[in-house]
């Protein structure tokens, strides 16, 4: 199989050999052609931005959102971050995509305040990959600049992986970021592995609890008990603390008696897209997380 080849000459030429089962040949494949298929999705503008609030507990409104990027493909249909987003790392064309969606996401920012909405932060996410380009303050910088958005309103999120390798590296573009103002989030938080001594070092603003987490802490007191602990630790350190993936008000209570920081879930809404998301910012109603929370559908 020719794709499989090529597959296969591509890994090794970066030193990252492989061996293919039958089952690994198709999977190759579809990786293949998933790849050749988003070096056209750039320039033909099939990728898009969703926006997720992020909702204080403190006040009950609207503070911000997460840049979720979506891909439209002209046959396939809408794929999921999920699928490509591994396939963009391992293929590096997550540097190109990653750099789009700062954009992106810098202009939509910049546009809303400009149209007179309430100021919010944006929160993109930043692979590892572009985190070791070496001009990656230039990059965001430029997107502040071209976009007209100032460095308050711009929080990028890392996952915690990103802090385990090439540690001075990581710190040096982390502490970059940071001084041009811009926020900084650890996304994912208890999933990886990171050690505690470097989350102190790395002077993150924002923790974000985990939804795997999030999800069974009503009926898991094991998990109820890591979110407890995980805010203690954020609190402790001097980071806000964002519990993500809350879906019913049973976790809201739960989160709201723990003192966390700010939500983020389809109970408040969904993801939107940058239309809806636009008429939520025009709407105080909209803004606000009542007591009785009705899911905004998106
Ligand atoms: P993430 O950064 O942890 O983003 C949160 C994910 O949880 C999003 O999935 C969001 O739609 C989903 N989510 C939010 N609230 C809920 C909820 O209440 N319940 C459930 N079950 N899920 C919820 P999404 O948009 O599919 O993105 C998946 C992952 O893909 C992201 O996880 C992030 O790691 C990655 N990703 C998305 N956009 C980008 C991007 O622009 N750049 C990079 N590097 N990664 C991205
Ligand atoms: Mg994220
Ligand atoms: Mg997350
Ligand atoms: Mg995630």
């Amino acid at each position: 199989n020719a794709d499989v080849a090529m597959y296969q000459a591509k890994s090794s030429g970066r030193n990252n050999f492989q061996y293919f089962t039958a089952d690994m040949n198709v999977r190759a494949s579809e990786r293949l052609e998933l790849e050749t298929s988003m070096r056209h999705a750039l320039t033909n503008g099939e990728f898009e931005l969703y926006y997720q609030p992020q909702v204080s507990l403190k006040d009950n409104r609207v503070i911000g959102a997460e840049a979720l990027i979506r891909w439209n493909h002209p046959e396939q249909g809408l794929i999921s971050p999920a699928k490509f987003i591994p396939v963009a790392e391992e293929s590096r064309m997550i540097v190109p995509i990653g750099n789009w969606v700062l954009q992106e996401a810098c202009r939509h920012a910049a546009a809303w305040q400009a149209a007179g909405l309430p100021p919010i932060t944006i929160a993109v996410n930043l692979s590892p990959l572009q985190l070791h380009q070496s001009n990656l303050l230039d990059i965001v910088s430029d997107a502040m600049s071209s976009a007209g958005l100032a460095p308050q309103y711009l929080e990028i999120e890392v996952t915690e992986s990103v802090v385990m390798q090439e540690v001075e590296h990581v710190m040096a573009m982390l502490h970059g970021i940071k001084r041009l103002g811009v926020k900084l989030s650890i996304d994912d938080f208890g999933t990886g592995y990171s050690s505690l001594s470097y989350l102190k070092r790395f002077a993150f603003d924002k923790l974000k609890v985990d939804q795997s987490f999030v999800r069974d802490l009503a009926s898991d007191a094991n998990d109820a008990a890591i979110v407890l602990a995980i805010i203690g630790l954020g609190k402790t350190l001097g980071m806000s603390v964002l519990a993500e993936g809350v879906e019913t008000p049973l976790q809201l209570e739960f989160l709201r008696r723990a003192q966390t920081d700010s939500i983020q879930g389809y109970l408040f809404s969904r993801p939107l897209n940058a239309s809806e998301f636009r008429k939520l910012l025009g709407n105080p109603e909209g803004m606000l997380l009542s007591s009785s929370v009705a899911p905004i559908s998106g």
